[in-house]
């Protein structure tokens, strides 16, 4: 089982390396609150949504100007063959393709990805208002700009992992806790988790 909780992840560090959510600021914060580390992985969070956000209205904007396309990828990624009435067969579109192919940036946001439009674009909805919510917070304010700060990819991925690996090792002892209680030399060594 995963938890993958950066913010509680981030608890334990003292030295947070930043990035600006703007400009091209970058640092470290030294010492700060666990209330401003929690904002730190919120605003990331946010941040990543919004950012995500931009690129989906430029999907929906580029299927739009297709309403009558059958074409595969608009299938794959959207609800528009239940909107046909089921199992639509895809047909080929070039227009549509040529209009993918001249936005590199969206195509690339879907290869390798499978997603649901319209469901990625409700669940980040709300993303710009919530990222808005941390832009008055001074002590986790981008000293150039004044512009939320955010943790970098690298760091926000590892300190969910590593309230995950504390997740595991604690989920094992508890194990190894019971069967010590229920005795009986029933105990056996537990694997270490890696
Ligand atoms: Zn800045």
């Amino acid at each position: 089982m995963s938890i993958a909780n950066p913010s509680a992840g981030i608890l334990n560090f003292k030295t947070i390396p930043v990035d600006c959510s703007s400009c091209f600021y970058y640092g470290d914060l030294l010492d700060i609150s666990d209330d401003d580390k929690r904002a730190l992985i919120g605003a990331t969070t946010a941040h990543q949504l919004n950012e995500e956000q931009k690129i989906l209205l430029k999907i929906q904007e580029l299927f739009n100007r297709h309403p009558n396309s059958k074409h595969q990828i608009i299938l794959d990624f959207t609800s528009r063959s239940k909107l046909f009435g089921g199992n639509i067969e895809p047909e080929p579109d070039p227009e549509f393709e040529k209009d993918l192919n001249d936005n590199p940036d969206i195509a690339k946001h879907m290869t390798n990805r499978l997603f649901n439009l319209e469901t990625r674009l409700y669940f980040t909805g709300d993303a710009g208002i919530r990222l808005q919510s941390f832009q008055n917070r001074i002590d986790i304010a981008c000293p150039k700009c004044g512009s939320v700060l955010i943790v970098p990819q690298s760091f926000y991925r590892m300190v969910g992992s590593y309230e995950d690996a504390i997740g595991i090792e604690r989920s094992h002892r508890w194990q190894k806790d019971l069967r010590e209680i229920d005795g009986e030399g029933k105990f056996m060594p537990l694997p270490i988790p890696k």
